[in-house]
Parts: structure tokens; sequence; C-alpha cells
């Protein structure tokens, strides 16, 4: 089988070569291009593509990919809402993805951006190295005792509900689906109820029709003063523009971003030297409890271990007519 790898970074190539030597049957070519209409015609010749969280796999990607006799796209990651799924059907090409690489990675990652708004971390660093050792700004307040609510119990939300338990948290959680496995420590409750009550809001739901913009001016004004909120999810659960209007009402005492809308054209790239000439992010940004990171959850070294070999695996799977759980219908 051969694959032809977009949008690749050194430490994907790094980890993709060291588990292909447990796959001999498989070849790889790395390109850093990522996938789109423009550049899917270079899967001439593949049997597969492996594509990432930002590869825009749409009906005229598909299209052009099924004209070049690709039957296959491996997602390297777990959400597939950048996937026309309908369409890759038609043309009789199969999604597979990784469901669960490291549900911790991204559930660590989740409580790191929670404690570093609260305690205001980021401003601390930087204080300190100016030699500011005074601590105004830097007030927070204990989880110990406060309570958590996770919207979302899959995988990445069971982890973070272990984690806000550890801290001694009263952990409640809406999902459409009860995950029997928390039943001991987790209460449910309805979303406008973790919405009034909770003083840390974490979003581990996918991104689809029924979550998109979950969160907007009508859910934020529903959650207490002084909340958390989190989102290592999707960008587009929280809509942006509602969000800043929420920040600018003091309702947050911190939110922390790994993903948010506008997210696409920056994940992984150093954009450091381009003006952004209309960006919310950078509106957000100017808030003194805002904190963002750029997607990088999943980014953990057992996490990249686990991509790599569960995507392998899901081609090899693929090409011996395997049912696998990890193919998207
Ligand atoms: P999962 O499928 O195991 O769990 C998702 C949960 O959301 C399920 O329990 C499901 O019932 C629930 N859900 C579905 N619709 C809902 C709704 N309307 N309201 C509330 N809950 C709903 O997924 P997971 O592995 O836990 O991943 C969750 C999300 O995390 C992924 O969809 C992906 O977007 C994101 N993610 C981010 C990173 C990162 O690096 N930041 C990495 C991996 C995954």
């Amino acid at each position: 089988m051969k694959i032809l790898f977009y949008d690749t970074k050194s430490y994907d190539k790094e980890s993709f070569e060291a588990t292909l030597k447990k796959f001999p049957g498989i070849q790889i070519d790395y390109i850093r291009s990522d996938l789109d209409p423009r550049t899917a015609a270079l899967a001439d010749g593949f049997d597969a593509v492996c594509a990432f969280v930002s590869s825009n796999v749409s009906e005229a990607t598909l299209k052009i990919l099924h004209e070049k006799g690709v039957r296959l796209v491996l997602l390297r990651c777990a959400g597939y809402n950048n996937v026309d799924l309908e369409k890759a059907a038609a043309y009789d090409i199969c999604v597979m993805r990784v469901p669960g690489y490291s549900p911790e990675a991204v559930a660590e990652h989740a409580m790191a951006l929670a404690l570093a708004c609260n305690r205001r971390l980021y401003k601390a660093y930087n204080k300190v190295r100016e030699n500011d050792f005074s601590l105004a700004g830097l007030m927070g307040f204990n989880f110990y005792g406060k309570i958590a609510g996770i919207i979302g119990t899959g995988r990445i939300g069971a982890a973070m509900c272990r984690i806000c338990n550890g801290f001694g948290m009263k952990v409640i959680a809406y999902d459409v689906y009860e995950n029997p496995d928390l039943k001991d420590f987790v209460t449910y409750v309805t979303l406008d109820e973790l919405l009034a009550q909770s003083d840390l809001i974490s979003l581990h739901c996918p991104l689809m029709d029924s979550t998109y913009h979950l969160i907007q001016l009508d859910t934020i004004k529903k959650m207490k003063d002084g909340v958390i909120l989190v989102n290592t999810s999707r960008g587009a659960l929280v809509k942006t523009e509602d969000l800043i209007e929420g920040i600018r009402l003091h309702k947050f005492a911190g939110v922390g971003l790994d993903v948010y809308e506008e997210e696409t054209k920056n994940v992984f790239e150093d954009r450091s030297d381009e003006i952004l000439e209309h960006s919310t992010t950078a509106r957000l940004l100017s808030f003194p409890n805002v904190m963002i990171t750029s997607h990088q959850g999943f980014f953990t070294k057992e996490a990249l271990e686990a991509i790599a070999e569960t995507t392998l695996q899901n081609a090899l799977d693929f090409e011996s007519g395997k049912k696998s759980p990890n193919q998207v219908q």
C-alpha cells in the first residue's frame, strides 16, 4: 500500500517512520502541503492519503482523489468534521480515524489551561522575568470543593472527570449518553443545570450540527459569574463573537482555548511575521484572562506513537478487508 502523507511536520515523520518498521507492506511519501482541492491531484498513483484536522476533505477534494484512484482517507486524528462523509461514500472512498489515541493527553491539557487561566500563570511567568515580584492581577480561586461541569463524557471527557475528581471537585456532566464507568463520582444533569452550577466548564463533545455554537450568548448568560471555560474540543462549539461579548460583560474568571473558530489557517504554522488584519483571535488575546494554545492537546510522545500505530493498522485492516470500528460511517 502506498500512502501520500499530507501536512507533514518533522515530529509526524519521526513517529511514523519509527512505527513503519512494524508494517513492511506499507510505503509512505511525505509532503508539506495540506490536503485540499488544489493539492488532491498529487495523490495520483497512491492507494491512500493521510490527512489531519485542518485538511479540507470536502466534496471537491474527494472527487479529485476518486479520479486519481485513491480508495482510503486515513485521518490521523479523532475528529472528522472536516470530511464530507456522504460524498466519500458516494465516491467509494473509505474514511478511517484514530478514535482514542490518548484521551489523557487532551484532558491533562484541558486541566493545564484551566489552572493556567485561574492562577494567571502566563502573566506570573512574564512578571517574574521582568523582576516584578508583586502579586497584582494573579488572584485565583481554589478548585478544591468547587463544581466541574464536563460537557461530553466520552474518552476525553471521562479522563477530565477523573482529573477533576482527583482535585477534590464535585463533578457534574451533560451528555446525550451517560457513561456507566463514571457513575460512582459523576452526576449527570441537564445542560442548563450544568451551566448554572459549574465553576469550571470543559467542553469535550464533538462538533456536529447539534453542538455547533453550543456556547453562545444565551448559554453564556446562564453560566455563573466568575466561571472558567475551557475548550479543547473543536473551535466552532463556541461562537467567538459571543464569547468576546461575555468576556466584556465580566462573566469569566478565565477562558482557556486550545481550539477556536479561526484556527484553520494558523494550526501548526509560524505566522509570527504576518500582520493579522481581521482577527477575532487577536481580540480574544487582548484580554488578560484568556489563554490560547494552538491545538496542542494531543501533542504528547505517547499520543504520537499511538496515532502512528493505529493509523498504520487502519491501513492494514483496510487492505486485508477486515472490518474495523475505526471506519467512520
Ligand atoms: P468521544 O466520541 O469518545 O466522546 C464524545 C462524547 O460527546 C460522547 O460521549 C458523546 O455522546 C458526546 N456527545 C455527542 N453529542 C453531544 C451533545 N450534543 N451534547 C453533549 N455531549 C454530546 O470523543 P473523544 O475522543 O472524547 O473526543 C472529543 C472531542 O475532542 C473530539 O470530537 C475532537 O473534536 C476533540 N479532540 C481534540 C484534540 C486536541 O488536540 N485538542 C485531540 C483529540 C480530540
